[in-house]
């Protein structure tokens, strides 16, 4: 049963979220098999997040495959379970970060291609790239998470304040402090990874921006996506409604 201090209105925003989270990463092709998770903070509530129960494809994630867990890793609320790997991560990232309300770890392809070179992620190469100059960790892989010790290794990344971390060898962790913002950067690193790839492609010498001016459009960036992340959201929302009539069921 839920804990009877948790807002029944937030927690069922909280999963409807997360689905549509899930449901449009789908769609864009961020998902591997049925691997990989998200997570959500409650609003208040520090020591509790949603995460998704293992099991479902995204694509049929309904609100009832969202989970209520306290940072120990039990379920508190909802059936199933999410995997041993996502609660050694999740619970290390929102304990470490209680401002990053919303983790996303997803396979998606360019990032994880991006993630399996020397030179890593260019943040000075596109307008897309450059919005997230300075706020990018990389590290090395470490073997399937399993125990804390690779929780905390990527705790310790996001507690320096970074918003993205790239995991060699494996994929990509994106927070937000909103699931619309958590969107907004998945998505927006996905584009900027693809393009890196397609200009790496081509064997010509990239064209990089001067750091200053990344560092510029990173300000820019991070003092207008609180006013562009929902709307971009909410015209996801609307994709749903009207392909996937009852998603948020
Ligand atoms: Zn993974």
């Amino acid at each position: 049963m839920a804990s009877p201090t948790v807002d029944k209105n937030v927690l069922a925003q909280g999963r409807e979220d997360l689905v549509a989270l899930f449901r449009i990463s789908a769609l864009h092709g961020y998902n591997e098999a049925i691997d990989n998770h998200f997570s959500l903070a409650v609003d208040g509530h520090d020591d509790l997040f949603l995460l998704n129960a293992y099991g479902p494809h995204w694509s049929e994630t309904r609100t009832s495959d969202i989970v209520l867990v306290d940072l120990d890793g039990n379920v508190v609320d909802g059936t199933g379970s999410g995997a041993i790997t996502a609660m050694q991560i999740h619970r290390q990232l929102h304990r470490a970060r209680p401002d990053a309300r919303c983790i996303m770890h997803t396979h998606m392809p360019y990032a994880s291609a991006v993630a399996c070179t020397k030179g890593g992620f260019n943040e000075r190469l596109t307008q897309n790239a450059m919005s997230f100059y300075g706020t990018v960790a990389t590290l090395s892989y470490g073997g399937q998470v399993e125990g804390d010790a690779e929780g905390l290794r990527l705790a310790k990344a996001v507690a320096k304040g970074a918003n993205v971390i790239f995991l060699q060898n494996h994929g990509v962790i994106v927070i937000g402090k909103t699931p619309a913002q958590a969107w907004l950067r998945t998505y927006f690193l996905e584009r900027a990874c693809e393009v890196q790839v397609l200009a790496q492609s081509t064997g010509d010498e990239l064209v990089l921006a001067p750091k200053k001016v990344a560092q510029l459009t990173n300000s820019q960036w991070e003092k207008n996506s609180d006013e562009e992340a929902p709307p971009l959201f909410a015209a996801m929302k609307r994709l749903l409604d009207r392909d996937q009539p009852r998603w948020n069921r």
